[in-house]
């Protein structure tokens, strides 16, 4: 099947460019022997599982069912193929009632807190588990995206250095204080995460803080996780400085560096193909389009950002510029102005670009709206749908 015969609306993620993305973190563990894995939070399309398992060290999750998502559609097959692929948890708080499967799926888990360390930490050791704390350096690198920042005051991701020294060296507590002290020795590993669509400078800052406030700390450990938000495959992403903060973490303090990206696996690598239901005129030209910003890429009202749309301009750079919105009955469900060659005609196809990332993991139903198909366009061009959405899934989740 090719784009133009594919159900609309529909994700389509090409893996060609999925393989790009992953050559050049390829590049980056062959030169550095650092750890890539695969956020699922930004892009969970299991059907590119094995591709991406082969090619990175394994996947992240951010709780149960990521992590059983991660371990049954990635770890087993290549486990199976005898391949090392490694599955990695990180949540603000665990619950109890997960945390027997959270223990099967899982070979690394990451802590949010030093309580959290106390409740699950010994049966995660006993149990053969590496284990880590997210700890807060405190060093906010962004402006902008305020709900992206784990660093703003306030938050509740990560414990700073006043806390993590608090827990460790306060005497005289008594017991449940000198319980805390002793959870040190468990860990494996300090994990931090601050970044958001960020080039190496920002890791480098932020290196710079987490030295500085828990280095005395770094060199009892085995490893360091950067976490994510590292937007390696965007074209112009300084690598080599990227490759400079892995080797010095490696060589100051030994430790093995884990490197989690999300976006930057399947950056610019989806399309969200769209048509044209209806045009009109209200002061200004609008076309409603059988897509969602609010239900099929929800990022474009919450992040919030224009998306890239194929063979379009600016507002006014075109001869015609349309406001595209949704079908929904939110006033706000608009993806933006957008200009063309030619007046946009009912039943005209729309292909909006960089859809594989944060768009069908946080796709919705709102307004009762379909989800979108999903398909994959294969090496030689030819699109499959892997998966078509009904009635069903709608009424399903109510
Ligand atoms: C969101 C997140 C990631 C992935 O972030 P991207 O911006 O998609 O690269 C990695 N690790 C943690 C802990 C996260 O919360």
């Amino acid at each position: 099947m090719r784009i133009e015969e594919l159900p609309t609306p529909c994700y389509v993620v090409d893996e060609a460019l999925i393989e790009k993305n992953l050559q050049i973190l390829k590049g980056v563990m062959e030169r550095t022997g650092a750890r890539i894995l695969l956020a699922q939070k930004a892009f969970s399309m299991y059907a590119l599982y094995p591709l991406i398992g082969h090619s990175l060290c394994g996947a992240t999750a951010s709780g149960v069912y990521e992590a059983r998502l991660g371990y049954e559609e990635m770890v087993l097959p290549l486990r199976a193929q005898g391949k090392l692929c490694e599955n990695h948890v990180f949540s603000p708080a665990f619950r109890e009632v997960d945390w027997e499967e959270i223990l099967k799926y899982c070979d690394h888990i990451v802590f949010n807190s030093w309580k959290q360390v106390a409740k699950f930490g010994k049966s995660a050791k006993d149990a053969g588990k590496s284990i880590g704390l997210r700890v807060n350096p405190e060093c906010s690198t962004q402006e902008g995206h305020a709900i992206y920042d784990p660093c703003a005051p306030g938050s509740r991701l990560g414990v700073t250095h006043g806390s993590f020294v608090q827990r460790m060296e306060t005497d005289g507590q008594g017991d449940a204080a000198i319980e805390e002290r002793d959870l040190l020795p468990l860990l494996d590993g300090l994990h931090f995460h601050t970044l958001c669509e960020q080039d190496a400078d920002a890791l480098e800052q932020t290196l710079d803080a987490v030295e500085e406030q828990f280095g005395d700390y770094l060199p009892q450990m085995k490893w360091i996780n950067f976490g994510g938000g590292h937007h390696i495959t965007r074209p112009g992403y300084d690598i080599a400085r990227l490759e400079r903060c892995v080797k010095h973490m490696q060589d100051t303090y030994n430790l093995t560096v884990y490197i989690e990206p999300g976006e930057a696996v399947a950056l610019n690598a989806g399309f969200l193909v769209t048509e044209v239901l209806e045009t009109g005129k209200n002061g200004i030209d609008i076309a409603i389009l059988d897509t969602s910003a609010a239900c099929h890429m929800p990022d474009v009202l919450e992040m919030p950002y224009r998306p890239p749309l194929m063979d379009s301009g600016e507002a006014g750079e075109k001869a015609y510029t349309y406001r595209l919105g949704g079908p929904t009955c939110l006033a706000g469900d608009i993806i933006g102005d957008y200009s063309f060659d030619h007046p946009l005609q009912e039943g005209e196809r729309l292909i909006f670009e960089d859809m594989a990332i944060y768009s069908m993991v946080k796709n919705n139903t709102f307004n009762g709206m379909p989800l979108p198909a999903i398909a994959l366009r294969k090496k030689d061009g030819e699109c499959e749908i892997v998966r078509q959405f009904g009635y069903e899934d709608f009424k399903g989740r109510l």
